[in-house]
């Protein structure tokens, strides 16, 4: 038991063991997740979105170039309106402005003369030699300016110009057209993710010529985007491309802290370069989101998951000491004999063992019960007799030594194991546990039984050593004091005998070895007839003729005394149906019953059948059954009596006055006759006055309850008239004819010769 407690026990350390386990790996799993899953997501996402900010920035810028471009070759496609133009002619000059500028859509169209000044659209005509676009013109080169303020009426403006040449390709003047300043939505742009106010274009310096943002942008109209940049390797890496002409160019910058990521693209007709710089927060603000919302997701499953366990485990820790308390309750009840509160049988099933290994030590297996304890239970009732129980319990615990210990087997029945290192402790001990007996029940004059069997060999079992203390305990019975016995070796001759005895059994039964001796019973009074028989067996073995007293006992241990008790019985109907088929009535034969069967349920059925099967009456039988079968179970015997007569069977009691009877007994039980146990009787039974008294009662009381007497072991005349005298019915015994073999008893009783 206490090794199926470790083992349960081990078995939720395991499960504690196991959860934390999984607890750990689901952590290991998840921080590698978050390791490797956020710096892949990452670089997935920088790749995306590299992807998304060169894309816009090259795409856009290949439009918004492409705008420009429409913008100056549709006013160098009116640049040939002037040459049917009178070019002296001011007025003339004016009217193709104006109709240019109303053509085209630019806000002011103006014609740069070669004397230096423009005659425009707008009505005016101001000097423009000095400026750059004019100059550029008539060097033959269209230019696109932005931010200039224009001549006419001051406003910020892009400006286009393109040379204007006569028929011999002679540059006769420049055409100007400026528009309002441009603006990005006049471009269809491709936005990152969904944004367009972070495109700008700057010149090779790095100033900003446009920007879609507007006044919105950290970076704005003018500023210089190489020196605003806080690294300075970045500001020269962006410098030199904004001065080169390299396609593309990303880049991750940082201005006044603020991180951005740009993509700038080189403008070759506009000489000027694109850019999308975008703060990268708002890009990765909502991939930042979905990796944040990932990893608490993770981190929440993790603690989820760890709050189960958790949960889990107490769980167990508590079921599991629920479970340790119910199982050290249940191995208590386990070892406890419940009437003492002291050990049973259990305990030397668990100790005895563990005692075997010592064998520096002498071990001696103690059996011990009390004479006749019936009495006890007879005199104090059951109550009574538990309390002297408890008491013998509480003498041998008081007695026994530290290394020592002692269970009850039942009823009045203790073994006690004793360690000892001299023979003398173990007399010791049985002398001080039989004096405290008598001290500790006053009472009562308790007549202790004690057989002690030194264990030699260690490899001899419990139940062989309490045997053997057992058979010691035997030879000391019913002494009418407290004796104690060691076994000794013709113990064990027994011991063989009895071995010898059942291996030979079964087949001496089916061999016909078992013979049906009976003895006669005569009637006591004025005739002395044979009136009945009891059939005693007899094993006819080896040409030896065994009495039962050397093989019933052992047969009532193995239980093979019902085959036994069958077989006579069935041998006795075979004889009843003989008298009955020759024409004789039968006199009732007794047969005798072992207390063995008591308990079986089909017992008395069984009787009833093979009467029928020889088609005998029941009336010509009697069932004998032994007074001490009444100590056992004196309901059950009660039931089995009442069975028996309900058969039709006679019934009796044998061996009566034998042990403790009770003559209350009688009032109760359905008897018909009571056999008288012969130890009432002795020799000369009328010197004895008491005997002949109490057969006297025991007689007159069994008339008065209409119960037939008969007298077993008369082995004297005197024996007979005395108990003529007592008023008992029959008698049987060596006087009138011991047990004999069948013929002679059918021609002692019907004359029939062999
Ligand atoms: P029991 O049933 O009390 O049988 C009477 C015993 O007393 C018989 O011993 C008988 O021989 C003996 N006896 C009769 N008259 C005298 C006498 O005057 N003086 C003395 N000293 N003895 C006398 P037996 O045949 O040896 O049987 C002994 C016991 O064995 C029986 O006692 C009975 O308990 C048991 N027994 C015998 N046969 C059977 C059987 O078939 N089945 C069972 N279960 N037990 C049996
Ligand atoms: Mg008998
Ligand atoms: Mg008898």
């Amino acid at each position: 038991m206490d090794k199926k407690v470790k083992q349960i026990k081990s078995g939720f350390v395991n499960a504690m063991h196991f959860f934390i386990a999984v607890l750990v790996i689901v952590i290991v799993i998840a921080a590698i997740m978050i390791t490797v899953y956020i710096p892949s997501v990452t670089s997935v996402l920088e790749e995306h979105v590299q992807g998304e900010v060169c894309n816009a920035a090259i795409s856009n810028a290949a439009a918004t170039e492409a705008y420009f471009n429409g913008n100056a070759e549709k006013l160098k496609g009116f640049s040939a309106r002037f040459n049917g133009v009178d070019m002296n002619s001011e007025d003339s000059i004016r009217n193709a402005c104006i109709e240019i500028a109303a053509a085209s859509g630019f806000r002011h169209v103006g014609l740069a003369t070669v004397n230096g000044v423009t005659i425009s659209s707008t009505g005016l005509t101001e000097n423009t030699s000095h400026r750059a676009f004019v100059k550029e013109g008539f060097a033959g080169k269209p230019t696109h300016y932005a931010n200039v303020s224009c001549d006419f009426d001051n406003k910020l403006s892009d400006m286009y110009s393109v040379p204007v040449r006569d028929r011999e390709g002679n540059i006769i003047g420049v055409l100007t057209g400026d528009s309002t300043p441009f603006s990005f939505t006049e471009v269809k742009m491709l936005g990152i993710d969904g944004d367009t106010d972070c495109f700008f274009i700057f010149d090779k310096n790095g100033s900003v010529v446009y920007t879609s943002a507007g006044n919105k942008a950290d970076i704005k109209l003018g500023d210089n985007i190489v020196t605003r940049i806080d690294d300075e390797n970045t500001a020269n890496e962006i410098g030199y491309f904004l001065n080169s002409t390299l396609d593309d160019m990303y880049k991750p910058i940082k201005i006044n802290g603020v991180e951005y990521l740009s993509c700038f693209v080189d403008m070759p007709e506009s000489q000027w370069n694109f850019a999308a710089i975008i703060p990268s927060q708002d890009v990765y603000s909502s991939f930042g989101s979905m990796i944040t919302f990932t990893v608490l997701a993770i981190v929440l499953m993790v603690l989820l998951m760890a709050a189960s366990v958790i949960a889990v485990t107490v769980k167990i820790s508590s079921v599991s000491s629920q479970l340790q308390v119910m199982l050290n309750d249940a191995l208590t009840a386990y070892y406890t004999d419940e009437l003492t509160g002291h050990g049973n049988v259990a305990v030397f099933r668990e100790k005895y063992p563990v005692s075997m290994k010592n064998t520096a030590a002498g071990h001696a297996m103690i059996s011990l019960d009390v004479d006749g304890f019936k009495a006890v239970n007879d005199l104090f009732g059951y109550e009574g007799g538990n309390e002297v129980i408890k008491k013998l319990a509480g003498v041998i615990k008081r007695n026994i030594g530290k290394n020592d210990y002692f269970a009850r087997k039942g009823g009045d029945l203790f073994y006690i194991m004793k360690e000892f290192s001299d023979k003398s402790e173990i007399d010791d001990l049985a002398n001080r546990i039989i004096s405290d007996a008598e001290y500790q029940v006053p009472d009562i004059k308790l007549n202790l039984s004690i057989g002690i069997y030194i264990i030699e060999n260690p490899n001899i079992n419990s139940r062989v050593a309490a045997d053997r203390a057992d058979m010691a305990r035997d030879t000391v019975k019913n002494t009418k004091q407290s004796r104690f016995a060691f076994f000794d070796a013709s113990m064990l001759e027994q011991l063989r005998r009895e071995k010898r005895i059942e291996d030979i059994m079964e087949d001496s039964l089916a061999l016909g070895e078992f013979i049906v001796y009976l003895q006669p019973k005569y009637a006591l009074g004025e005739s002395n007839d044979v009136v009945g028989a009891e059939a005693l067996v007899r094993w006819l073995h080896d040409g030896k003729l065994i009495p039962p007293g050397d093989f019933i006992p052992v047969f009532e241990k193995n239980g093979f005394v019902t085959r036994i008790d069958y077989y006579m019985f069935e041998e006795v109907c075979k004889l009843q149906k003989k008298y009955i088929s020759m024409g004789i009535k039968p006199k009732i034969i007794s047969v005798n019953m072992s207390r063995v069967h008591i308990n079986k349920t089909h017992f008395v059925a069984d009787l009833a059948d093979i009467c029928d099967k020889y088609g005998v009456s029941t009336k010509y039988l009697e069932i004998e059954i032994t007074e001490s079968a009444a100590y056992e179970n004196p309901i059950k015997l009660y039931e089995i009596f009442k069975e028996i007569k309900s058969y039709g069977f006679h019934v009796s009691i044998d061996d009566f006055g034998s042990g403790y009877s009770s003559l209350n007994m009688l009032k109760d039980l359905p008897v018909d006759v009571l056999k008288i146990d012969r130890s009432f009787l002795t020799k000369n039974a009328d010197e004895h006055e008491n005997a002949s008294l109490i057969i006297g009662c025991v007689v007159s009381l069994a008339s008065s309850l209409s119960i037939h007497t008969i007298c077993e072991g008369i082995e004297t005349k005197e024996q007979a008239v005395l108990l003529t005298k007592l008023g008992c019915n029959m008698a049987q015994g060596f006087f009138f004819a011991r047990p004999m073999p069948v013929p002679e008893f059918e021609k002692l009783a019907y004359g029939i010769s062999a």
